[in-house]
C-alpha cells in the first residue's frame, strides 16, 4: 500500500458523514465574527473526539489541542469558518438557509475537511508530538488571523510550523498547488476625501469643484502600475468607489474615493502607496482641494518558507502522486489573512483544486466540491503523520 492510503481507507469509511458536515455548514452560513453556530459544532466535535478545547479565541474562533507520544514537537493547521453576504444561486439541496449569506468561498468545505483529520488523527494516533487545530473566523476582509493573534494564539499555543489550505476553482478536483515565497498579495485600503467649496452649478467660478478634481485622481492613479513600477513586478491599482454629488445643478462639497491597493513584494507596495498618495495630494492642491486619506493596511503579503513548503509539497506527491502536484502553482492577486500567522511563524499556504469547470470563488453559483473533501482531509492526516513522524 502506498505511503499514506491507510488514511484515505479510513477516511472512506466516514465519508458520508463528512459530507453531511459539509453540507450542513454550507446550508447555515455565518459572517465573520459571528460564526457560533460553526464554532460550536466545531467545538462539540472536537470535544466528543478528545482534543483539549479552547473557545473565544478571536472572538469566535476555536483551539484544539491533541497530545500524542513523547515529543515536544508542533504542528498548527488552520482552517477559517466565515462566509460571505451572497445571495446563494446554487440550486443545491442544502442551499443557505441564511437569506443574503453564502459559503460562497469554500470556507464551508476547509472547515469539514480539517473536521475530517482531526478525527481520524484522534482515532489513530499514528504521530508523536502536540497538534493544534485552528478554527478562524472571519477571513473576509475583517482580520480574523489578528485578531486570533491579539488573543496570543502563537503564546498559548505555540508552533514550530503553521500549514493553511484554499480550495481554487479551475484546478483539476484534488491537485494540490504549491509555492515558495511570496504567493498572494498585500492588500491596504484607501478611503480619500476632497474637500472643495460646495456652490451652484451655474457658478463654478465661485466654487472649488472636488468632483472634478476626482476624476482627474481616477485618471491619473492609472499611471502608476504603467509608468512607475518595474514591468517585471505585480501591482494593482483600483478605485472601487467614487462618490460626489446628488443634483444636476449643484457643485458637491466633498467627494470620498476608495482604494484598494495590491501588491507582492513589500518593496512594491510602499512604492505603490506613495505614488498613490504623492498624486491624489498634488492633484488634489492643483485643483485647490484639500485631502485626507485614511489608510488601512488590511493583508500584507503572504510569504510562504522554503523549508516549510518543500515538506508540504513532499507529503502532496505522496498522498496524489506527482502529476496531481503543482509545485510551482501561479501567483494570484488577491489577498488572505493567513498571511499575518506566516509573518509570525514558519509554515505554508498550499491550494487544492475544486475542478477546472467550477465557477470562481464568490460567485453566487460557486460552491464546494464535496468530491475533495476526502483527499483535503486525508492531506491534513498525512501532513500531521509526517511533520509529527514517530521516531
Ligand atoms: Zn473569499
Ligand atoms: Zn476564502
Amino acid at each position: 500500500m502506498p505511503r499514506h492510503q491507510h488514511i484515505l481507507a479510513w477516511l472512506n469509511d466516514v465519508a458520508g458523514d463528512l459530507h453531511a458536515t459539509r453540507q450542513d455548514i454550507h446550508a447555515h452560513p455565518e459572517l465573520g465574527f459571528e460564526e457560533n453556530r460553526t464554532s460550536a459544532l466545531v467545538a462539540r466535535s472536537l470535544e466528543e473526539w478528545g482534543y483539549e478545547v479552547h473557545t473565544g479565541i478571536g472572538k469566535t474562533g476555536v483551539v484544539g489541542v491533541l497530545r500524542n507520544g513523547s515529543s515536544t514537537r508542533r504542528l498548527g493547521l488552520r482552517a477559517d469558518m466565515d462566509a460571505l453576504p451572497i445571495i446563494e444561486n446554487t440550486g443545491v439541496a442544502y442551499s443557505s438557509r441564511h437569506e443574503g449569506c453564502m459559503h460562497a468561498c469554500g470556507h464551508d468545505g476547509h472547515t469539514a475537511m480539517l473536521l475530517g483529520a482531526a478525527r481520524y488523527l484522534a482515532a489513530t494516533r499514528q504521530f508523536d508530538g502536540i497538534l493544534t487545530l485552528i478554527f478562524q473566523p472571519a477571513e473576509e476582509g475583517q482580520g480574523g488571523a489578528e485578531a486570533m493573534l491579539a488573543d496570543g494564539l502563537l503564546e498559548r499555543f505555540p508552533c514550530d510550523a503553521l500549514f493553511g489550505m484554499h480550495n481554487m476553482p479551475g484546478l483539476p478536483a484534488g491537485h494540490l498547488g504549491f509555492r515558495e515565497g511570496p504567493m498572494m498579495a498585500s492588500q491596504d485600503l484607501l478611503t480619500v476625501t476632497l474637500e472643495g467649496v460646495g456652490g451652484h452649478g451655474s457658478m463654478p467660478h465661485l466654487a472649488v469643484d472636488p468632483l472634478v478634481a476626482a476624476a482627474s485622481v481616477v485618471m491619473a492613479l492609472q499611471t502608476v502600475v504603467a509608468r512607475n513600477i518595474d514591468a517585471q513586478q505585480a501591482a494593482v491599482v483600483t478605485v472601487g468607489a467614487l462618490q460626489a454629488g446628488e443634483a444636476a445643478n449643484v457643485i458637491p462639497q466633498q467627494a470620498i474615493l476608495r482604494l484598494s491597493l495590491r501588491a507582492l513584494n513589500a518593496e512594491v507596495r510602499v512604492q505603490t502607496l506613495d505614488r498613490v498618495r504623492s498624486i491624489i495630494e498634488s492633484q488634489a492642491e492643483s485643483f485647490g482641494c484639500t485631502s485626507t486619506i485614511e489608510h488601512r493596511p488590511a493583508y500584507p503579503v503572504l510569504v510562504n518558507h522554503a523549508a516549510e513548503t518543500e515538506f508540504a509539497r513532499q507529503v502532496g506527491v505522496e498522498l496524489v502522486g506527482a502529476d496531481a502536484v503543482d509545485g510551482n502553482t501561479a501567483k494570484l492577486m488577491g489577498s488572505e489573512d493567513f498571511a499575518w500567522m506566516l509573518q509570525r511563524c514558519p509554515g505554508a499556504y498550499l491550494f487544492i483544486g475544486n475542478g477546472v469547470a467550477q465557477p470562481m470563488v464568490h460567485n453566487p453559483a460557486y460552491d464546494f466540491n464535496d468530491d475533495i473533501l476526502l483527499t483535503g482531509a486525508a492531506y491534513w492526516g498525512a501532513l500531521t503523520e509526517s511533520w509529527l513522524e514517530p521516531a
